[in-house]
């Protein structure tokens, strides 16, 4: 069997109420919490009040940090952390989706180490953090559960993931605070969750129990297809849709995430199609490329598709329509992308131009 390393040090405390009846999580990270919100959805569905009722329980400390955008910036963090040193916080918590999440990894760096700057997260270097607690509120990017933070770095005019890695110490799941989510963000959000699965289980360091977990995540969003198809969301599939997330985050947390998320970063950046949606349209293309189609099978049987063709039809049924793409943008992609080589570094076999045209041409024109 193949040699492999599976970390993953966060606890996970899943549940409904889970804050409030697991209090004692927050004991022994520190005396006062810099908690980090966007600026309405974590006051509108319950979970800051949650949290702060449940740290005034155990006499811990917090201040509120609410201005946290969507695709936080570099500037965000250094604001944040700011008045976090001031304040004396000694640890972090990130209430929301995955922009909360990541702007409280980023900020537990800076905290933690006198004369940081957050330009130093997306460099090489040896750095300790602040403990960090994550309460997801979307069920998508996994945040919680991966190593990973997603910042926009203005001065370049792009994104860029973190090199400073941080794990949360505790991951909350309560799926009540997901049921205010809109139908649209739902389903892009768990169709992102499904392509970190299989691209988790596909990648080049995919491994023995990272498969057992990305194959029960798929069976999980297997039971979520017909909901997904109807638009009908219970507590009960907001608890199965959280719970697919997570284990996804923790399957890319081992084996990375591989070419359809590659692929999709300039399309999105170019025609702002989110995320999830811009996965979904390389996935079946990506598939194909595979010589043995061992895994391939698995997920369709899994997921309980005949064909990837069907696959396919599946993310056209639920996710709004494809952008038009010309010749031009297909050469221009591919230029893009086979310039730069660490993004294809995941897939399992040696990659031509060849490929990477095809799988962009097929994807954006002919599927
Ligand atoms: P998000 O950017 O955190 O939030 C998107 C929107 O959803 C915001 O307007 C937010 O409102 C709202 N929202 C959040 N929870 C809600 C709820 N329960 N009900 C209603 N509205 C809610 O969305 P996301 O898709 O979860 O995260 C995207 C970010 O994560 C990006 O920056 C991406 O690059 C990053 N990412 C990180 C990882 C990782 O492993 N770290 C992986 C993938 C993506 P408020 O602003 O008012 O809260
Ligand atoms: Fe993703």
């Amino acid at each position: 069997m193949k040699a492999f390393t599976y970390y993953m040090p966060a606890k996970v405390i899943f549940g409904r109420n889970c804050i409030i009846e697991n209090k004692e999580a927050f004991l022994g990270l520190g005396k006062k919490a810099l908690i980090f919100t966007g600026r309405h959805s974590a006051k509108a569905n319950g979970s800051l009040k949650d949290v702060e009722d449940a740290l005034d329980a155990v006499g811990i400390g917090h201040v509120l940090f609410d201005e946290v955008e969507e695709n936080p910036s570099l500037e965000t963090l250094e604001k944040a952390a700011a008045i976090g040193k001031k304040e004396g916080a000694d640890f972090v918590i990130g209430i929301g989706g995955g922009s909360p999440m990541d702007a409280a990894k980023g900020a537990s760096f800076l905290i933690a180490n006198d004369g940081m700057t957050a330009e130093m997260l997306m460099q090489e270097g040896s750095y300790r953090h602040v403990p960090i607690v994550e309460v997801a509120t979307t069920a998508g990017t996994g945040s919680e559960t991966t190593q990973y933070a997603v910042f926009t770095l203005h001065k370049q005019g792009t994104k860029n993931g973190a090199v400073q890695k941080a794990f949360a110490d505790v991951a909350f799941l309560d799926a009540k605070y997901t049921e205010s989510l809109s139908d649209k963000v739902t389903v892009n959000t768990a169709i992102d969750a499904l392509t970190h699965l299989i691209e988790g289980y596909t990648s080049k360091k995919s491994n023995f129990l990272g498969d057992l977990m990305a194959e029960d995540g798929m069976r999980i969003f297997a039971e979520c297809i017909p909901a997904i198809r109807e638009l009908k969301f219970t507590p009960e599939i907001r608890e199965k849709l959280i719970l697919m997330s997570t284990i996804a985050g923790i399957v890319i947390a081992q084996a990375g995430t591989s070419l359809p998320h590659a692929c999709g970063y300039m399309p999105t950046y170019e025609k702002h199609i989110p995320h999830g949606r811009a996965n979904a349209i390389f996935t079946r293309a990506y598939l194909e490329l595979f010589p043995d189609q061992t895994k391939t099978n698995n997920i369709l049987r899994i997921l309980g598709f005949n064909s990837l063709e069907e696959l396919n039809g599946f993310f056209k049924e639920v996710l709004e329509p494809r952008e038009e793409f010309t010749e031009a943008d297909v050469e221009r992609y591919t230029d893009a992308l086979m310039a730069t080589p660490g993004k294809l570094a995941l897939h399992p076999y040696p990659l031509t131009r060849e490929d990477i045209y095809g799988l962009y041409k097929k994807s954006l024109i002919l599927y």
